[in-house]
């Protein structure tokens, strides 16, 4: 049974004096819940610490949106993996489409990340998905299915199951229009069949979230759809009270 995921991915938002107002209301909201998701914050850099401290003591757990994959040494602006091993952090998020279309990270940065990660015992939260274009082709499995064999090839067997991936179609982040809870379940159907082999047959411990325009008023669906593990959620997890309902919907009814 893969316990179900909920991740917040702050982007360039938040100072840590806003941050630390944040994680006191999420930390009061989330005592009005049972919900069985592991809850996960990704601020940015600069309130990490703030949000470790604020969380200590609770479920809730602090994640990064990105770090560079070399030990130490001259990558001025950098951060490394062993500093965000150092702050706590339990996830990274790697790949996300903003980097690859704003920054040019490229799919063998992205599995280097992913492996260095995985050594760190730091869970990367691997994205991936297709443009409306290539969407449109019926290219979708296609593009994901190149994505997930780059990205991943590095690792061992073994370590693939310590991968968490999201799905994340690029015309559904921040868009308002997300897709759909089948859509969703059946690239999560895809996703497995095509690692089934670097596997060795069992995908049965890898979780697969959907991410992209994710709010309270369709979380319901993704928290149903079969074989979606958790949500990544972008702008609606700006709002302490709007990412408690969507860590909320996975209660047990
Ligand atoms: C994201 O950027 O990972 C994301 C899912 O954003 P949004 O929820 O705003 O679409």
């Amino acid at each position: 049974m893969r316990q179900p995921l909920v991740v917040a991915n702050w982007k360039m938002n938040m100072t840590s004096p806003e941050a630390s107002v944040y994680c006191q209301r999420l930390r009061t909201l989330m005592q009005e819940t049972t919900t069985p998701a592991e809850v996960v914050v990704c601020p940015p850099y600069t309130a990490i610490e703030v949000v470790r401290a604020a969380f200590v003591g609770s479920d809730l757990a602090v994640g990064a949106q990105n770090f560079y994959p070399a030990p130490k040494g001259a990558y001025t602006g950098e951060v490394s993996i062993s500093m965000l091993k150092a702050l706590d952090c339990r996830y990274v998020i790697v790949g996300h489409s903003e980097r690859r279309l704003r920054f040019g990270e490229t799919a063998e940065t992205i599995g280097e990340k992913v492996k260095v990660a995985v050594e760190h015992g730091i869970t990367p939260i691997l994205c991936v998905g297709e443009t409306m274009s290539e969407r449109s082709l019926g290219m979708t499995e296609k593009v994901i299915g190149q994505q997930l064999l780059t990205c991943l090839k590095h690792l061992q067997s073994d370590q693939l199951a310590q991968v968490v991936v999201a799905y994340e179609p690029l015309w559904a982040i921040g868009t308002g229009r997300s897709a759909t809870a089948k859509d969703a379940a059946q690239l999560a159907t895809y996703a497995r069949q095509r690692l089934q082999r670097l596997m060795n047959g069992d995908t049965d411990a890898m979780r697969i979230l959907y991410g992209g325009s994710v709010a309270p008023d369709n979380i319901a669906e993704f928290a149903a759809a079969d074989g979606v593990d958790g949500v990544l959620v972008g702008g609606a997890s700006l709002d302490p009270d709007k990412f408690q309902a969507i860590a909320r919907a996975y209660e047990v009814k």
